[in-house]
């Protein structure tokens, strides 16, 4: 769910590999630093394309779920069932988007729960559908900041 833009919105690559990743990968530069947006072009339904190549911050990268159950907090079974559940609270997410067919501008599911909070900011008299999606995509970020 990071690889994919769920939880992440993009990836930062340091200067002293951004002529490694671009060998692999379209990155943005500026001043010799980097990034890319996610979804990451290098997943596939296998994992990532380039997993030996990859960049610092994805090879560093371990969110708070993960940590937990190497650190024997959480069992598998449990963390499993708060990934399904994370994947089931974006797919009803994404359903109301599409049934209140709303026109947003972004490729990442990340991203466009920025420009959703931000359309619902500038309504005065939001609709209870707008509500109910606020809210959801709420507790599915409540649910990232407490297990990635
Ligand atoms: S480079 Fe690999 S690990 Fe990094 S975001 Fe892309 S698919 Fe994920």
């Amino acid at each position: 769910m990071c690889c994919n833009g769920t939880s992440v919105g993009f990836v930062k690559v340091e200067r002293f590999e951004t002529e490694k990743i671009q060998n692999v990968l379209d990155i943005e530069t500026e001043n010799g630093k980097g990034f890319f947006l996610q979804p990451c072009s290098k997943l596939n339904s296998c994992g990532c394309e380039i997993y030996n190549e990859r960049p610092k911050q994805c090879a560093n990268f371990q969110c708070n779920l993960l940590r937990s159950v190497r650190e024997n907090k959480t069992n598998i079974h449990d963390a499993l069932q708060i990934v399904e559940k994370a994947k089931r609270k974006k797919q009803t997410i994404e359903e109301m988007i599409q049934s209140q067919q709303i026109n947003l501008n972004s490729n990442s599911f990340y991203f466009k729960g920025c420009e959703l909070r931000s359309k619902y900011k500038k309504q005065s008299n939001p609709s209870t559908k707008w509500k109910n999606l606020i809210d959801e995509i709420e507790k599915l970020n409540n649910l990232f900041s407490e297990n990635t």
